[in-house]
């Protein structure tokens, strides 16, 4: 086969071993991998070549960055060319401060730009609570966009649509927190849509969480991706060295301390260890960010199950 034979495309949905391509004029096709290295994510950029009414994926292109999700054992790529990681947590139900911090994580190391939205500010008392709660991460430089989308009008819509115009947004939340809300406040109609194409490539089969594609704006090259039922992001391929580096408060005061390769959990002279004994305020580690530290440090250098 040669070269010029060969189409791009966008993997908009992937089913396993075969995902689902769009091209350039918007029509989509089922297409299987040729073989291990050209097995693609959502948000890859592939070149394929046509067979019957099907595809045969021929090349992956480079990918800029790589988004992982918890298998049972291990982490396994799933999201690909991400440019934003919108997190999503409400003033109610409460969110785990460990599970969004592990979501900054996966961004950081893989990284993508986070976005961190609370949801449900109409619940005045525990907005003010969960916005309290997210200080050291406001304090620590990430963007906290605080709103109502079951409120929002369209000077909200606009603004969330800037914010995201031209970028592929990854949408991840636990669920109660409004990430069906938001999708449709951008896309109106699109869930119920996807919900039947998914059903349709997954018939028959055991289904496991399969990540939609939604553009908001084709032309502008501005979509959403959302996982549904997607709780645990992959931070397995991450080594325990590494950690620090991924957390931005921590990454500041390891540059105190007395050894190159401090571990941040016994070491004579280290900044991190110092600095967590001082009370907590702006610039300083939070002691349930230090616990969230150390708790994955031993996570992630515990053997790997096979
Ligand atoms: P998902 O599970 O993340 O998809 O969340 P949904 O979008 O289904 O929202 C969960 C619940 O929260 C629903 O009952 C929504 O009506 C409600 N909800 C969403 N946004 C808001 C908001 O801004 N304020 C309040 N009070 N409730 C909201
Ligand atoms: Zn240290």
């Amino acid at each position: 086969q040669s070269a010029d034979a060969l189409r791009g495309g966008l993997v908009v949905s992937s089913h396993g071993r075969h995902c689902m391509v769009e091209t350039a004029d918007g029509t989509r096709v089922i297409c299987h991998p040729r073989g291990k290295k050209s097995a693609a994510v959502v948000g890859d950029r592939v070149l394929w070549q046509p067979s019957r009414d099907e595809g045969t994926i021929e090349r992956v292109e480079e990918r800029r960055n790589l988004f992982y999700r918890q298998d049972e054992v291990r982490s396994k790529s799933f999201a690909a060319n991400l440019d934003l990681v919108l997190i999503l947590v409400a003033a109610d139900p409460v969110f785990s401060e460990s599970q969004l911090a592990r979501a900054l994580i996966a961004a950081e190391d893989a990284r993508i730009a986070p976005l961190v939205v609370l949801n449900k500010s109409d619940l005045a008392a525990p907005y003010t609570r969960a916005w309290e709660r997210l200080q050291p991460y406001r304090d620590m430089g990430y963007e906290v966009l605080g709103l109502s989308l079951a409120q929002a009008g369209a000077a909200r819509r606009a603004e969330l649509l800037r914010r995201l115009a031209g970028k592929t947004t990854l949408v991840l939340g636990p669920s109660g927190a409004g990430k069906s809300t938001l999708i449709n406040l951008l896309v109106p109609g699109a869930l119920a849509a996807t919900g039947e194409v998914s059903q349709a490539l997954n018939s028959g089969k055991h289904t496991t969480t399969t990540t939609s594609w939604y553009w908001v704006d084709r032309a502008a090259g501005t979509a959403l991706l959302d996982s549904p039922g997607f709780q645990e992001f992959g931070l397995r391929h991450i080594a325990p060295m590494h950690l620090a580096a991924c957390m931005p408060d921590l990454r500041a005061h390891a540059q105190e301390c007395r050894f190159y390769n401090c571990t941040h959990l016994h070491e004579p002279g280290c900044g991190v260890i110092s600095t967590v004994k001082t009370a907590y305020s702006a610039g300083g580690i939070s002691a349930s960010r230090y616990k969230i530290y150390s708790d994955l440090f031993a996570e992630l250098s515990a053997p790997q199950r096979y």
